[in-house]
């Protein structure tokens, strides 16, 4: 399954797969960090259909379209907001990622790409995210022999290199 994953450090705007991931909030209606990049990238039409989703869970994921983006798609999720790790955040972080695989397989997709969910203004250590995020992807690669390609793109160098040392640890 490994051989399935890539690491990446860079914009995930500028990514060619068949659905980028978006770390939204419950609104959909757009934010800071990766997801006003990404609003920002896809153009004012992205904004257009997010508002008629209706918002989305925390833990869910709902798909809309690439518009100006290289990706064709965008899966928004909504990870948790880290209140000391004993609200169910392990849970609904796991939830997000399983979640995008679940929509991008209803969809057809074959790549994917996310960025590191619920780390940024969200809070979420890093250790424990990305042993989240990589236990999943692994987890749901197997279950969707369909999807042959997930990156990770994650934004910094010392990111990279956490992310790097989970997945070594990770059989
Ligand atoms: P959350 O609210 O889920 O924590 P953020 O957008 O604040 O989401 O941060 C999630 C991660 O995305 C952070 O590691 C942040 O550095 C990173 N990030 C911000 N912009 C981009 C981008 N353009 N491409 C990839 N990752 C990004």
């Amino acid at each position: 399954m490994k051989d399935r994953i890539q690491l990446t450090k860079g914009d995930i705007t500028s990514v060619d797969v068949d659905a980028i991931v978006n770390a939204a909030n419950n609104s959909l209606l757009g934010g800071g960090g990766v997801d006003g990049a990404i609003h920002r990238a896809a153009g004012s039409q992205l904004l257009a259909e997010c508002r008629s989703l209706g918002g989305c869970d925390t833990g869910d994921a709902k798909i809309t379209k690439g518009y100006r983006l290289k990706a064709r798609n965008v899966i928004h999720t909504v990870g948790p907001v880290y209140r000391g790790g004993a609200s169910g955040e392990a849970r609904l972080l796991e939830s997000c990622y399983r979640r995008s695989f679940e929509v991008a397989a209803e969809n057809g997709l074959k790549s994917l790409a996310f960025p590191s969910i619920s780390t940024g203004a969200y809070g979420y250590p890093i250790a424990e995210a990305s042993q989240i995020a990589l236990e999943t992807c692994l987890a749901q690669l197997e279950r969707f022999p369909q999807i042959e390609k997930v990156l990770l793109v994650v934004f910094s160098d010392s990111d990279l290199n956490v992310y790097r040392d989970t997945l070594k640890r990770l059989s």
